[in-house]
């Protein structure tokens, strides 16, 4: 049996390429993360300044706290960081 031909760099399509615009939410990012936000309701004094900092949009605000669209948040942190209430935790994922 010969060997499978693999394809070279030339037949590969170019990557990077949004070939539908507004296609962002088709791909739930979520499960590329090690760490997920925790939200303390009694702790979040709504302020919103997660939502203003989340680079993925996943901070959902509802009426009295937010809430994380766990199809989306990467897990980067940076909410957990930002809260001035300490309101957020991360914490690991288990597979
Ligand atoms: S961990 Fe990152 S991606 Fe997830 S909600 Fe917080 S800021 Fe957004
Ligand atoms: S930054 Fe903290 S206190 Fe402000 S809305 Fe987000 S979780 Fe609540």
């Amino acid at each position: 049996m010969g060997e499978e031909k693999k394809p070279g760099w030339k037949t590969v399509p170019i990557g990077g390429i949004l070939l539908e615009p507004g296609s962002a939410t088709k791909y739930k990012t979520g499960d590329w993360r090690a760490f997920r936000p925790v939200i303390d309701t009694n702790k979040c004094v709504n302020c919103l300044i997660c939502w203003i900092y989340c680079p993925d949009g996943a901070i959902k605000r509802l009426e009295k706290h937010v809430t994380v669209d766990l199809d989306y948040c990467k897990g980067c942190g940076i909410c957990a960081n930002e809260c001035p209430v300490k309101a957020i935790t991360m914490i690991e994922e288990k597979r």
